[in-house]
C-alpha cells in the first residue's frame, strides 16, 4: 500500500510535524495533496481530522495505521499553497497547521447571513498565541467547546461570535467564560459593508499618463510574464495609483487577473470608488471587517472567477486567485503589513513567494518606501521606478516649519503649544479654516529628555532611547539589556528639566480648551474611537460640521482628504524620534511627510507646524524639505555602523512567565544554547536577555534575547529545535517560548 503525510487538524507543539498513515486499496486514486481525510489518531485511535501533505515512497515508523476515510475530496490546497505554508512555517517559526489555517482561512462551507445591524459583535485573543497554547492545553479536557474556541482565534484575528456559534455549535455563554478569564476579549466593529453602489459608479476612463507615469507603465507592462519586483517610488498625489490601475487594464487585457493590497487604514471608500470606477463589478474587496459568510461570498466570486481584481488588506495576499497576473503592494512600508498573530508573516514576502511562484511582476509601492526596500531597489534587487512630480501640477505640498521647544521654555512658556502654532491657530479660527493636530500614540514607552537642551539618554550600544522604569526609577535598554540609574541632572547641559517625556491627547484637548474656549474641538484616539463613536463617524463628524480642530493619534495621519484644512501641528516630533525601536527616524520621516500631506489640499495653501526639543535633528530637517533620497543615504549609515535591518535579520525570542526568575533563567540558557551551536558557524550577536519594555503584562513577566544575524538554514534548524526542545521540558509548563522574525515593534 502506498504511503500519505499528513497535518494533524489538532492545536497542539507536539503534534507540530507530518504523520504517515497507508492509503487503504479503496481510497487509492482518491488522495491528493490538500485532500481532507479522517485518521486514527492518538492512543484511542480516535478519528481525528487531518490534510495530505505528501506522498513518501517510505516511512521511518513501522506498523502504520490507515487513513479511514475521506472527509472531502475537493482539495483544500493546491501545491503552490503547501509550499507557501512551507515557506511560512520555516520564516516565522509557526506550526504548520497555523500556517495553513492562515493560507487557507477556516470557515469556507459557509455563506454569508443577511446581517441588518451596522455592528458586528465579536472576539479576538486577549493573550499572545504562545499563551494561548498553554490555555488551549488547559482546556481540552475541562472544557473541550472552550478549547475549539480557542483554537479559532488563535487562527482568525478576529471573528464575529455568531460565526463562532455557527461554527461549533455553542452558545454565547462559553464565548463569555473565556472573557471573564481574560483569555479573550470582547471587540465590537462597525461594518462598512458593500461599500459600492454599483448602480451609481459612474464608470472612469484611465487619464492620459504623464511622461514619467507612461516610463512606469511601459516598464511594468513589458515584464508582465516575469518575476521582478519594481519599486514604484513618488511622492504623494504622483499618481501611483493611476499607474497601477492602467497595469492591471493590460492584465486584464491579457485574461489574468490581480491582486492589490493596501493598508487598512487607506481602503476607504474612496479607494474602493476609484478601482469600482474602473473595472466595476470585476473587483472584491477583503477587509478585515467581514463576516465569514461575507469573506466567502467574495472567495466565491474570487474562485469562479467573477471579480478579477482583488482589492484587499493584509490576508488577502492568499486570496484565491486564478491565473494571477501582477501583486501590488500600496504604501508597501506600512506595519499593517505584518501580521500580529502567529505565523507573524509580512505581506510584502509573502506576496514575492507568490508572484514568482506565478511568474509574475511584483509593484512595491511607497512615498516614503521601507529603508529594506530601497536598498533592495539600490543594490539591482529590485527596480526602482522614480515619480518627482505630483500628476496635477497645480497641487502643491505645504510649508512646513520646525518649532524649537526649548526656546520656549527659556521664554516661560511651559505649555504644549509653541506660540506659533497658537498664533497660527488663532489664524484659522478667525478664517473659519480647519486644523488638525497630531500627538504620537499613546501608550509607548516613556525616554529621558531635557527639555533646555534636547538630549536623551540612550544606550551607549544601540543607539535607542533608553526605556524609564517608573516603579524602580531605572533606566533599560531593551535591545541588549544595558541597564543604569535614572539621571535627575542633564549630563550635557547641567539642567534640571530632565525627565520622563510622555503626554496624552487628553491632556491637549484640556489645554486647548483652556486656550480657546470658544473653539469646537474633537478627539480622535482609542479611546473615543468605539463602535458607537467610529473612526468614519467621528470624521463624518469634523467635515460636516466643519469643527475647528481634530487632535488625534495616528489614526488622523493617512488618507484624510478635507480641502478645508489648512494647518497641521505635529505636537511632539520628538515621541517619534526616541521610539525604542531602531526604525524610530524612518517612522518620523514617514509620518511627517503623511502628516504633512493632509494639509492644504484644497485652494488654500497649507502650512504644517512641527514641535521639538531637538528641532537641529536631521531627520526633522530632511523632512521638513521632503528629501527622502537624503534621508535614507543618511539612515543606511547608521544602519550599516549598528548593524540593523537591511544588513542582519532580527530575531526576538520571548519568554514569559508568572515567575520572573523562571523566564530569566529559561532565557539565559536558551542564550548559552545557542551560542554554543551557532557562534563560529555563521555570523550572529545574540542580545540580552533584557525586560521587554511592556515588562509585566497580565501578571506575566517578559524577558527576550534579540539575535541580529542573517537568517539561513543553519539558524532556523537550530532555534526551531531549542524552541521544541523547550516545549518537551517541564520548564515549559510555566514558561513561555516563542520566536518572531522581523518584528513590527519590538517592545
Ligand atoms: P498617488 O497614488 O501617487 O498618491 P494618485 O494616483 O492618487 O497619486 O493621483 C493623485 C491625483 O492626481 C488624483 O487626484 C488623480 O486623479 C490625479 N492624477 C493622477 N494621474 C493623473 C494624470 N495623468 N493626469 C491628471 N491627473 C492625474
Ligand atoms: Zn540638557
Ligand atoms: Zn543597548
Amino acid at each position: 500500500m502506498s504511503i500519505a503525510s499528513v497535518i494533524i487538524n489538532k492545536s497542539a507543539r507536539a503534534l507540530d510535524r507530518f504523520f504517515d498513515y497507508l492509503i487503504p486499496k479503496e481510497l487509492e486514486g482518491k488522495i491528493q495533496i490538500g485532500t481532507t481525510v479522517s485518521v486514527p489518531f492518538g492512543k484511542g485511535n480516535q478519528m481525528t481530522e487531518a490534510y495530505v501533505v505528501g506522498f513518501p515512497t517510505s516511512s521511518q515508523v513501522e506498523n502504520l495505521k490507515e487513513i479511514s476515510d475521506i472527509l472531502d475530496e475537493t482539495p483544500l490546497f493546491d501545491e503552490k499553497q503547501l509550499a507557501l505554508i512551507e515557506f511560512m512555517k520555516r520564516r516565522y517559526f509557526s506550526t504548520y497547521l497555523a500556517a495553513l489555517k492562515t493560507v487557507v482561512p477556516y470557515g469556507l462551507g459557509l455563506s454569508a447571513k443577511k446581517v441588518s445591524d451596522k455592528i458586528l459583535k465579536g472576539s479576538t485573543l486577549a493573550i499572545s498565541n504562545a499563551e494561548a497554547f498553554d490555555a488551549l492545553e488547559t482546556a481540552r479536557d475541562k472544557a473541550p467547546v472552550q478549547a475549539r474556541i480557542i483554537e479559532l482565534l488563535m487562527q482568525n484575528d478576529f471573528l464575529a461570535n455568531t460565526d463562532i456559534q455557527m461554527l461549533l455549535g455553542c452558545t454565547v455563554a462559553s464565548i463569555k467564560s473565556l472573557e471573564k478569564k481574560g483569555i479573550i476579549e470582547s471587540v465590537d466593529i462597525e461594518i462598512f459593508r458593500n461599500p459600492v453602489d454599483y448602480n451609481k459608479i459612474k464608470k472612469t476612463k484611465p487619464l492620459p499618463p504623464t511622461k514619467a507615469q507612461q516610463t512606469a507603465i511601459q516598464k511594468i507592462t513589458d515584464s508582465l510574464d516575469v518575476f521582478r519586483v519594481f519599486l514604484l517610488h513618488g511622492v504623494t498625489g504622483s499618481g501611483k495609483t493611476e499607474v497601477f490601475l492602467q497595469c492591471i487594464d493590460t492584465v486584464l487585457e491579457q485574461g489574468k487577473n490581480a491582486i492589490v493590497l493596501v493598508p487598512e487604514i487607506s481602503l476607504t471608500p474612496q479607494m474602493i470608488q476609484r478601482f469600482a470606477g474602473r473595472f466595476g463589478r470585476q473587483i472584491a474587496v477583503l477587509h478585515s471587517h467581514l463576516s465569514f459568510g461575507e469573506r466567502n461570498d467574495e472567495y466565491k466570486r474570487i474562485k469562479s472567477g467573477e471579480a478579477r481584481v482583488v482589492i484587499g488588506v493584509r490576508s488577502a495576499v492568499f486570496a484565491p486567485i486564478h491565473n494571477l497576473g501582477l501583486i501590488v503592494v500600496d504604501e508597501e512600508h506600512e506595519n499593517s503589513y505584518k501580521s500580529q498573530n502567529s505565523p507573524a508573516y509580512h505581506a510584502r514576502e509573502i506576496a514575492a513567494v507568490r508572484a514568482k511562484q506565478h511568474n509574475v511582476p511584483l509593484v512595491l509601492a511607497s512615498a516614503t518606501p521601507s529603508v529594506e526596500s530601497y536598498y533592495k531597489a539600490l543594490s539591482g534587487k529590485y527596480e526602482l521606478i522614480t515619480l518627482k512630480n505630483r500628476a496635477n501640477s497645480k497641487a502643491m505640498l505645504p510649508n512646513v516649519s520646525v518649532v524649537d521647544m526649548r526656546l520656549e521654555l527659556m521664554n516661560g512658556n511651559r505649555s504644549l503649544f509653541s506660540r506659533q502654532l497658537i498664533d497660527e491657530i488663532q489664524t484659522n479660527l478667525n478664517e473659519n479654516h480647519q486644523t488638525i493636530l497630531f500627538l504620537n500614540r499613546r501608550g509607548f514607552s516613556t525616554f529621558i529628555s531635557c527639555r533646555s537642551c534636547g538630549y536623551v539618554v540612550k544606550c551607549p550600544r544601540c543607539n535607542i532611547a533608553m526605556t524609564y522604569h517608573k516603579n524602580k526609577d531605572f533606566l533599560t535598554c531593551h535591545y541588549c539589556g544595558y541597564t543604569q540609574r535614572n539621571v535627575t541632572v542633564c549630563p550635557d547641559c547641567g539642567s534640571q528639566y530632565i525627565k520622563h517625556f510622555g503626554t496624552g491627547t487628553q491632556k491637549v484637548e484640556e489645554e486647548l480648551q483652556t486656550l480657546f474656549p470658544d473653539a469646537k474641538v474633537l478627539r480622535m484616539d482609542m479611546d473615543t474611537v468605539s463602535a458607537k463613536n467610529s473612526h468614519q463617524q467621528i470624521l463624518e463628524q469634523f467635515e460636516k460640521e466643519k469643527v475647528d480642530i481634530l487632535i488625534g493619534t495616528q489614526m488622523v495621519t493617512k488618507g484624510l482628504d478635507f480641502e478645508n484644512v489648512t494647518l497641521v501641528g505635529v505636537l511632539a516630533a520628538d515621541m517619534m524620534l526616541n521610539l525604542d525601536d531602531y526604525r524610530a527616524n524612518e517612522k518620523t520621516f514617514d509620518l511627517i511627510t503623511q502628516v504633512c500631506g493632509r494639509a492644504g489640499r484644497g485652494a488654500h495653501a497649507g502650512r504644517a507646524i512641527i514641535q521639538s526639543y531637538a528641532p537641529d535633528n536631521s531627520v526633522l530637517s530632511l523632512a521638513q524639505s521632503q528629501d527622502y533620497e537624503a534621508f535614507y543615504n543618511e539612515e543606511i549609515l547608521l544602519r550599516k555602523s549598528l548593524v540593523y535591518p537591511p544588513y542582519c535579520d532580527l530575531l526576538a525570542v520571548m519568554f514569559s512567565s508568572f515567575n520572573d526568575a523562571a523566564a530569566t533563567n529559561c532565557a539565559k540558557r536558551m542564550a548559552e544554547r545557542l551560542k554554543n551551536s551557532l557562534q563560529g558557524k555563521v555570523p550572529i550577536e545574540i542580545l540580552g536577555p533584557s525586560p521587554c519594555s511592556f515588562y509585566k503584562i497580565n501578571n506575566k513577566y517578559r524577558k527576550r534575547i534579540l539575535i541580529k544575524c542573517k537568517l539561513n538554514d543553519t539558524i532556523i534548524n537550530v532555534l526551531s529545535n531549542c524552541v521544541s526542545e523547550h516545549y518537551k521540558t517541564k520548564e515549559s509548563q510555566f514558561v513561555n517560548v516563542s520566536v518572531e522574525n522581523n518584528p513590527v515593534h519590538i517592545l
